[in-house]
């Protein structure tokens, strides 16, 4: 009875503070002290299990703990921040997989469902559909961004009517489970159904619309958790996957919207693949490159400046750069803020974590819609590592494959120094108009060499 009542109180304590670390983390002042909360959550949910009087045996426990850590510990340590999105749909992979291990193994303990009664089935044939669509689709979304599959859309004929039909008899044969729930040949047909449908889900998908399929897989992930959590009464599984499945559907939506996609394809995952044909041609246009002198000439004296940070800056870890040369425009009397794209970098928040790193002060960082009626007035806007948040295209040009996703109005600049290393395009794989209009210099290079040149250029003017 006091096991039981500490495992439950242990339970308790770990959901409180789950909700309290995602709490923190909705701010960067309190983000780390978010995640240690979580981490502390997450220690007491894992000591409170392991006192479960069921476990017989500790032994594969033990060895489960050993191989985990041997995996986890260098996916968390030596993993660079640049790869992050990758690293989280394999974690979600692994996730939905332990879910969809414990939903079969439960089925088949319980006589092969003929012991499972018609909610307890509900609840483990949606464990099992949404792990396992979870599985290969964020196996197939950590391949094509770790770039081993195309990250383009991968399409075929009868792509769409195949998935539709996929859905559909997965649906089906959850329906008809929860009917009859002694079925393990309909219950095995629904688990490759789901895992066949995860591959036709993810595949077609590609280009910029990646960060919202990575949160709607944690989303669906998250949702097969609390699923499990049903199925096996456990009530943090319920909390913690309802937690994880609600706020994944959130930043999906939010995500969405930032990158122009529609709540209903968000909803059903069905992306399609993006308008083909390309941006207005950028032949025969120039250049114009800049010496690090004459840019600096152009930062020195400037009164504002609004610096545009976007993946590159990531890549080169120039941050610290950043912050030093910001700092010697505002001791001469300059001001300069930072205007952060919802999908700069390459996971959300990616801008507001790295620049946190480097010490800028949170209330320096400008939210798109308030920062964009400011590039008119602005001296001087520095782009360091960004591309498609500030590609006009996606204003005008209904071909671009990113036509319609809000960006930042750099193009209304008087002055734009863009810090970039060769003509290559960025995410999305186009060309972009404002590097080639008379406002635009280039100073070519690797962002932290740049900035550093930069700053020995400002000091000495
Ligand atoms: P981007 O469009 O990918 O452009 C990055 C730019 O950085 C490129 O022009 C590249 O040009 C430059 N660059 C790379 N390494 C550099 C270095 N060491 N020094 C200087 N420049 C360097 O980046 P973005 O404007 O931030 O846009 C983000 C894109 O990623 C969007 O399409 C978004 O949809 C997508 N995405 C976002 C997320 C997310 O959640 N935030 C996740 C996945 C994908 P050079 O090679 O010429 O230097």
């Amino acid at each position: 009875m006091t096991r039981d009542l500490f495992i439950q109180a242990s339970y308790l304590a770990s959901s409180v503070l789950f909700i309290l670390g995602l709490r923190s983390l909705t701010h960067p002042d309190s983000a780390r002290r978010g995640m240690h909360l979580a981490a502390l959550g997450m220690l007491l949910a894992v000591i409170g299990t392991l006192l479960h009087r069921e476990i017989i045996d500790y032994r594969w426990i033990l060895g489960g703990l050993a191989l985990g850590s041997l995996v986890g510990y260098p996916m968390g340590m030596w993993v660079p921040m640049t790869a992050m999105p990758q690293r989280i749909a394999i974690s979600h992979m692994f996730g939905a997989l332990a879910a969809t291990l414990v939903g079969v193994a439960e089925f088949v303990t319980l006589a092969n469902g003929a012991d499972v009664g018609h909610a307890q089935m509900a609840a483990l044939g949606f464990e099992v559909l949404f792990g396992s669509l979870t599985i290969t689709g964020s196996l197939i979304a950590f391949l094509k961004l770790q770039g081993i599959l195309p990250g383009l859309p991968l399409t075929f004929r009868g792509q769409n009517v195949m998935s539709v039909a996929l859905f559909a008899s997965g649906a089906g044969l959850l329906a008809w489970l929860v009917a009859n729930p002694a079925q393990p040949v309909a219950f095995h047909a629904m688990l490759f159904v789901g895992l066949g449908f995860g591959i036709s889900l993810v595949l077609p998908i590609g280009g910029a619309d990646m960060p919202v399929v990575i949160s709607l897989l944690n989303s669906y992930a998250g949702l097969a958790s609390a699923a499990t959590g049903f199925a096996i009464g456990n009530n943090v599984l319920v909390i913690a996957g309802a937690l994880d499945g609600a706020s994944g559907f959130i930043l999906s939506v939010v995500m969405s919207r930032a990158m122009n996609r529609s709540f209903g394809n968000v909803l059903f995952g069905a992306f399609g693949t993006p308008q083909t044909g390309s941006a207005a041609s950028t032949a025969g246009l120039t250049v114009h490159a800049v010496s690090p002198e004459d840019a600096a000439v152009q930062i020195a004296y400037a009164h504002k400046v609004i610096v545009v940070p976007g993946y590159g800056l990531a890549v080169s870890q120039a941050q610290h750069q950043l912050r030093e040369l910001a700092a010697l425009v505002e001791k001469n009397g300059g001001e300069v803020t930072y205007a952060i794209h919802p999908v700069a970098g390459r996971m959300p928040g990616h801008m507001n974590v790295l620049l946190a790193e480097a010490d800028v002060p949170y209330d320096r960082l400008r939210e798109m819609e308030d920062v964009n009626p400011q590039f008119e007035s602005a001296d001087v806007v520095l782009v360091i590592g960004a591309n498609d948040v500030v590609n006009p295209a996606a204003k005008h040009d209904p071909k671009s494959p990113i036509y319609g996703m809000p960006i930042l109005d750099v193009e209304q600049a008087k002055h734009v120094l863009v810090l970039k290393r060769s003509m290559n395009p960025g995410f999305a794989g186009i060309d972009n108009q404002l590097f080639y209009m008379p406002q635009t210099s280039i100073l070519f290079g690797d962002a932290k060499a740049s900035l550093q040149k930069l700053i020995t250029e400002v000091r000495q003017a």
